[in-house]
């Protein structure tokens, strides 16, 4: 699957002839095109990502609750009943969707 060079989303198949599309919208081609823009005046290197402190520690943290779920659902189903497994599971669960939700805005890309 092809992903948007700018959020990640998955792009659509390509229709017809041209260059492959790397983005999934003209808006996140804009925006792409401005941070390169941005990134140049700042002196930053291809790859290099600007995202603000408090994103980051948001996604450290949630990363840090999704490991913790994870290994409580393989110490759980080793041995545990399955009212507990299921409690487990949902646990899991809502780590792995605050994870997905916690959103790293991109401000410049050296892309
Ligand atoms: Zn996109």
């Amino acid at each position: 699957m092809t992903r948007c060079a700018w959020c990640g989303g998955a792009i659509g198949k390509n229709s017809g002839r041209g260059r492959p599309k790397r983005y999934c919208r003209p808006s996140h081609r804009q925006r792409a095109y401005e941070s390169r823009r941005l990134a140049t005046t700042r002196g930053l290197e291809f790859d290099d990502v600007l995202i603000s402190r408090s994103s980051l520690e948001a996604h450290r943290d949630q990363l840090y609750l999704l490991e913790a779920a994870y290994e409580d659902v393989l110490t759980d189903s080793v041995d545990a009943t399955a009212p507990q497994m299921l409690k487990t599971v949902r646990s899991l669960r809502r780590s792995v969707e605050a994870a997905v939700a916690c959103d790293l805005e991109i401000r410049a890309t050296g892309a």
